[in-house]
């Protein structure tokens, strides 16, 4: 049996690593032009359930280093005011597994086929029961089943499950990374908190590698090539659709900036010292359920049939370790 793989983001990847560890075949496709192509570095908090299905999709013996490259998640939920006074407490906060999707993604990539700068156009069924991909720069592909895992604007979704398409919410959310420095150590318990400001809030999350990830590699698995990365504290701010949200010639600091007049200035330095290449603006969007297609070779998976919340700490993997 040979699979296609439409998509190199998390959910193709933990595909094509589970279909390997069963001894199946899958080539991954990727629009990319290159695995490194655009920002793909945020912090990912993923439920007990759906970090075992991580490591269900990849060999036993990189265990040890997924192990090493994540931390646990943070139990304190204050709610800081702007000068970081708390003001409340939130409760006991979820337990789950931070991981890195930068990291995370390197880690799934290792061993697998993946043909970039390959962007799916369309597809046909073969008489034969077979599934043809057609992409723009490259021969076709033919396989018993395709996958589509290509992400919330899915070409392969267009094709199978037409009126089944996501509606921007005019929601904005606003993310990024900056260095973990010493000057940021008195950030410390605003970490899983939320600063409450006028009409947004501001989440901060440390990231805290047990191993810097390059390092873990290199003793735990040296077929595994890891990103050079050191902990960090990932910010978002989710901007509210009523006409204020931020402008679009705004960068994501600028547009975060642009909220906090008169906010402590450690919370304004941790903007402005923010890693720009790993720092974004993102629409939210949503994908109403639609029609149920025709059972065949094509199916969807991951973003591509279920638009995942930034916020919601629960998919980013597991459904395509159910399908492998
Ligand atoms: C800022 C942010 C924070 C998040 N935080 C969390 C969290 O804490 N916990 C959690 O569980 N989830 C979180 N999520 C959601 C999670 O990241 C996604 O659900 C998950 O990454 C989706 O994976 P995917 O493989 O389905 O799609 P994607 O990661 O979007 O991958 C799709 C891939 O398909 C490629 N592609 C697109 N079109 C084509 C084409 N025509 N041909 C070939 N390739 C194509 C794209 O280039 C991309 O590489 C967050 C998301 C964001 C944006």
């Amino acid at each position: 049996m040979r699979v296609s793989v439409v998509g190199a983001g998390l959910g193709g990847l933990a595909l094509a690593q589970g279909l390997r560890g069963a001894g199946i075949e899958a080539d991954v496709f990727e629009r990319d032009p290159k695995i490194s192509a655009r920002f793909q570095g945020y912090r990912l908090v993923l439920n007990p359930t759906g970090f075992q299905a991580v490591r269900d999709c990849l060999p036993t013996r990189w265990h040890p280093l997924l192990d090493e490259i994540v931390m646990d998640a943070s139990a304190e939920q204050l709610v800081l005011d702007t000068k970081l006074n708390e003001i409340g407490r939130l409760g006991a906060g979820r337990t789950g597994i931070v991981v890195d999707r930068q990291v995370l993604r390197h880690l799934l990539l290792t061993g697998l086929t993946v043909h970039t700068d390959a962007a799916l156009t369309g597809y046909d069924v073969l008489a034969d029961g077979q599934v043809q991909a057609r992409f723009a720069h490259r021969d076709p592909a033919t396989a018993d089943l395709l996958v589509g895992a290509d992400g919330i604007t899915s070409a392969v979704r267009r094709v199978l499950s037409p009126r089944t398409a996501p509606t921007d919410t005019g929601v904005r959310f606003v993310i990024g990374r900056t260095p973990l420095t010493d000057e940021f150590a008195g950030l410390s318990k605003a970490y899983g908190s939320k600063i409450a400001g006028d009409g947004v809030s501001l989440l901060l999350g440390a990231m805290r590698f047990r191993t810097p990830p390059k390092q873990a590699a290199e003793r735990l698995a040296p077929e595994v090539t890891l990103p050079d990365i050191g902990d960090y504290v990932r910010w978002a701010m989710i901007l509210p659709s009523n006409g204020n949200g931020s402008p679009a010639e705004l960068t994501a600091q600028d547009a975060v900036l642009s909220r906090m007049e008169g906010w402590h200035p450690e919370l304004r330095a941790l903007i402005e010292q923010a890693d720009p290449d790993n720092s974004t603006l993102l629409s939210i969007r949503v994908v109403k359920p639609g029609e149920r297609w025709a059972s065949g070779p094509v199916t969807l998976l991951g973003d591509a049939i279920h638009a995942t919340s930034p916020t919601g700490g629960n998919c980013a993997t597991p459904t395509c370790c159910a399908a492998a």
